[in-house]
């Protein structure tokens, strides 16, 4: 059965992932079960993306439930869902609105034409560059690859959107030298995550921050992959006292569910008006009904400190680890976003892993990143930092 759905996947799936040889049949929990039956503990979640776990009943009850009630709707009218999910996220964030879409990327599309658009409405239509920084991830869509620092992202695709310059993360001086007149906006993920798990260092946020102060621009947090507790916190710039005018979110805000959402300062939001921008599908009642079921249980039962105390005990037995094995060269990362810096490529300890029953994942060839539900337990993480102790004592 494996083989015949492979197969038909490699004829009919345009070929834009490199797949593992799994074919993934329902999860519960932090596991996962393939269809021969052989189970998984899932410490990538769907990347940062199931913090809730797999099959979560109140996810499952609050999706049934709204599909019975109200699937969809135009964003023509006012729906219950929405408004409660948009007046969480503003309670719990320095935002005064959201605005609902469907993935990060689209999240990113609307940061970009928020920022460009706060400058053309004061008939400043020179003053649209962004500066970003290298090694960034932020979509796949044009104006998010476009302004994604990494070159291989990009590649191919040429002529990317013009107005994106990029910076170095951490170096302030670059940064000051980029924020020229004409830049309405520096974008950047708080700590960066597909470019290899990167923090960023002592201060360097607070004087991000002062430099857009100094200039007018904006700053935009992408916190796509760091938001919704998956660093300990709500959001990954609580940790370091500075707050963004936009910030995007889309992975753990529906658990699973495909959402995306942008929130912004009131002043910054205020540029967004009847026919700037939309999306059919965004906010939709069934999705923000999921997502709203989510962050409640996240709330309830205090599910952000669970995984803040699991992170600080995995990082702990990383940091075992890496006493004991001289090819791991660093353990990065904060909360439940955590990797191992290797000195040699990781992919085979990723299939290694899978053989013993375990979903990690390898980014920038030599991180091994790990990103597990938040309610993952300290003998699921034993069971994975075994399993590591092993396949490292290989090699
Ligand atoms: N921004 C960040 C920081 C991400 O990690 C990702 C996805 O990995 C994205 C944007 C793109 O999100 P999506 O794949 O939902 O478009």
């Amino acid at each position: 059965m494996k083989n015949e759905i492979i197969e038909k996947a490699n004829k009919v799936i345009a070929n834009t992932y490199s797949r593992f040889p799994i074919v993934i049949k329902e999860g519960r929990g932090c596991v996962v079960e393939d269809v021969d039956g052989k189970k998984y503990i899932d410490f990538i979640a769907g990347i940062a993306v199931c913090n809730l776990g797999h099959a979560h009943p109140a996810v499952r009850d609050a999706l049934s439930d709204q599909a019975g009630t109200l699937l969809h709707v135009s964003n023509l009218y006012y729906t219950i869902p929405q408004v409660e999910l948009a007046t969480w996220l503003v309670e719990k964030s320095f935002a005064d609105r959201v605005f609902f879409c469907n993935s990060g990327a689209e999240a990113n599309e609307a940061a970009i034409k928020l920022a460009r658009k706060n400058f053309t409405d004061k008939g400043d239509d020179n003053r649209f560059r962004i500066v970003t920084m290298e090694n960034s991830f932020h979509g796949r869509t044009m104006a998010a690859m476009s302004a994604t620092g990494q070159e291989k992202v990009r590649a191919g695709y040429e002529p990317v959107l013009v107005g994106f310059d990029f910076v170095p993360f951490n170096n302030l001086e670059a940064l000051k030298k980029a924020v020229k007149p004409d830049v309405c906006a520096v974008m950047l993920e708080p700590i960066q995550g597909e470019g290899g798990l990167v923090m960023p260092e002592p201060g360097f946020l607070k004087e991000v921050r002062e430099i857009c102060d100094e200039t007018g621009a904006l700053l935009i947090f992408d916190e796509i992959q760091t938001g919704i507790g998956r660093t300990g916190k709500l959001f990954a710039y609580e940790h370091f006292g500075v707050t963004p005018d936009i910030m995007t979110l889309a992975k753990a805000l529906g658990n699973g569910m495909p959402i995306g959402a942008m929130l912004a300062s009131e002043r910054a939001a205020t540029s967004f008006s009847p026919g700037s921008h939309a999306s059919t599908f965004g906010g939709t009642p069934v999705i923000t009904a999921a997502s709203l079921a989510t962050l409640k249980v996240m709330d309830n039962e205090g599910i952000i400190e669970q995984g803040r105390e699991a992170g600080n005990y995995f990082r702990n037995k990383l940091l075992m680890l890496k006493e004991k094995h001289d090819i791991i060269e660093d353990v990065r990362g904060i909360g439940l976003l955590l990797g191992i810096k290797l000195s040699q490529p990781g992919a085979d300890m990723v299939s290694a892993c899978m053989e013993k029953g375990f979903l990690i994942n390898c980014i920038q060839e030599n991180v091994l990143r790990f990103a597990p539900p938040l309610i993952i337990k300290t003998e699921e993480i034993d069971a994975l930092t075994d399993c590591l102790d092993e396949v490292l004592g290989e090699k």
